[in-house]
């Protein structure tokens, strides 16, 4: 597995690569890898072609300073990660290379409704940072084909979005959520949990599994209530769970009996804040 720093050295290895005519797939993350990211470098394994991962904390998409200083870092494990499971380079920028003019927002890319509902709200630039990060990295990398999961449904919309809003031709394939024995999501921020914070974090998942058993019989804002309660009784704090249309997230209304309702959630677990969604009704 090749360790590339320099975007110029990226940038040699690929025009020699284009010439097998072979794919590139390529995974971006932040790095604290688990299997959730794992499960997207072998999906980019199948295509057969070359996998390429970035691992960049992006300062533009975090909306407090404290959040990314605590961002968990761990370099050397991520490669040894990463060198096991078929990643074939691993792109390691330093934030000159991937914002050589400054981080202001300058792409002609607006993710209107996407940016004010649910994540957007929550974390007012979150998701202008994402797209700012993701395009550049489109830019150095080149890929074919781009893999996300879909643990972060919304952010998934959002570059869906820009892929097409800015005709940029690749392919996105979302990978499914990778889950703990107990349904937590996987996530890097859950080894900042606290032990008995980690212990009552399953309680996400069970209220979009009771949500989807309550849409059988009740109203959506009835679902929507019960599901508040139940994650607030836990001991944590959540901050939205909404009923939405799973392609334009906007929000489902109780006279909307039929078709699929993705189920989004954001709770705080002491001071980490957790995702998640899922599909409950089909
Ligand atoms: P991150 O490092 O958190 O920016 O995530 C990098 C990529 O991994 C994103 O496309 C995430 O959606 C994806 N990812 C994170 N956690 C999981 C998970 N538990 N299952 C599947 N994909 C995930």
């Amino acid at each position: 597995m090749l360790i590339i720093k320099e975007s110029r050295e990226l940038n040699s290895f690929l025009s020699l690569f284009e010439l097998t005519g072979l794919k590139v797939s390529f995974v971006p993350t932040m790095g604290a890898l688990h299997q959730g990211h794992l499960a997207l470098i072998r999906r980019a394994n199948q295509s057969g072609g070359l996998v390429v991962c970035s691992i960049f904390v992006n300062p533009t998409q975090f909306n407090k300073a404290e959040d990314l200083e605590k961002y968990p870092v761990q370099t050397q494990s991520d490669i040894d990660l990463l060198k096991a499971n078929g990643c074939d380079v691993v792109f390691l920028p330093e934030k000159e290379e991937i914002y050589p003019n400054g981080t202001e927002y300058n792409l002609p890319f607006d993710p209107e409704h996407l940016d004010e509902i649910m994540e957007g709200k929550f974390r007012p630039g979150h998701f202008k940072g994402v797209a700012q990060v993701v395009h550049r990295l489109l830019e150095l990398v080149q890929p074919q084909e781009l893999i996300m999961g879909e643990k972060d449904f919304q952010q998934v919309a959002v570059i869906r979005k820009m892929i097409s809003d800015l005709e940029l031709g690749i392919e996105l394939i979302t990978c499914r959520t990778v889950r703990e024995k107990d349904g937590l999501a996987m996530s890097s921020r859950n080894q900042l949990l606290e032990a008995r914070y980690r212990e009552k974090a399953k309680v996400i998942y069970q209220s979009m599994v009771e949500c989807s058993q309550n849409l059988k019989s009740l109203k959506p804002s009835e679902a929507i209530y019960l599901a508040l309660e139940q994650i607030e009784s836990a001991g944590l704090k959540p901050e939205y769970f909404e009923l939405v249309d799973p392609l334009s997230l906007l929000s489902i209304s109780d006279e909307q009996i039929k078709g699929p309702i993705q189920a989004c959630v954001a709770a705080w677990a002491g001071d980490i804040r957790l995702i998640d969604n899922m599909q409950v009704r089909h």
